[in-house]
């Protein structure tokens, strides 16, 4: 979905819940989201122009429509409140709206999918599979056939099809390919 589809469902479904047309909000994909699912951006300083509704791309891919809808009601709620000059944070009104427009009112935040892997690594020997967001650059062998560099287990490498979005953001999220564990071991 391109930046003018998501701002015509943003529309129609502001239309449909608060009873009056979307405006002084702009709404944006943001892939550089990382934990978050989506956010309200408050216009910054007096006379600081449009605040934003932002949604995370890669929550929305692995969610389809319908998390796409809830992200979308969540930061409506907060702007609507905003719109109206009412505090708009997760306030009891917050949570009131919640009830009302029908989405959960917990932060939508709790519900991203970890990112997509892009790369698949494969021991010749013993056909286990390691998949990983960022690409291994150094020779790797599988660890399960040898706790050592073995060039007879070196890992045959895969890439895996992803949309462009996000494998963007899996780039974004390299930080968390280095922490998970691996049984790949480097050539020493
Ligand atoms: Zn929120
Ligand atoms: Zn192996």
């Amino acid at each position: 979905m391109n930046a003018a589809e998501l701002r015509r469902l943003a529309e129609a479904l502001y239309r449909e819940l608060a009873g009056r047309p979307l405006a002084d909000v702009e709404v944006a994909w943001n892939p550089r989201l990382r934990t978050a699912a989506g956010r309200f951006v408050y216009p910054r300083g007096e006379g600081g122009g449009a605040p934003r509704i932002e949604i995370n791309p890669r929550y929305t891919a692995a969610g389809g429509r319908a998390a796409l809808v809830e992200v979308l009601k969540h930061e409506l709620a907060h702007y609507h409140l905003w719109a109206l000059g009412r505090p708009s944070g997760h306030t009891a009104e917050f949570h009131a709206l919640a009830r009302a427009w029908g989405f959960p009112r917990h932060a939508s935040r709790d519900l991203l999918p970890p990112p997509a892997p892009r790369w698949r690594y494969v021991c010749p020997a013993c056909g286990r599979a390691f998949l990983r967001v960022r690409r291994i650059v150094r020779p790797a062998s599988c660890g399960a056939c040898s706790p050592t560099f073995d060039l007879r287990f070196r890992l045959v490498e895969e890439r895996l099809s992803v949309s462009r979005r996000a494998s963007s953001t899996a780039r974004q999220a390299s930080s968390t390919a280095r922490r998970a564990s691996s049984t790949a071991r480097r050539r020493r």
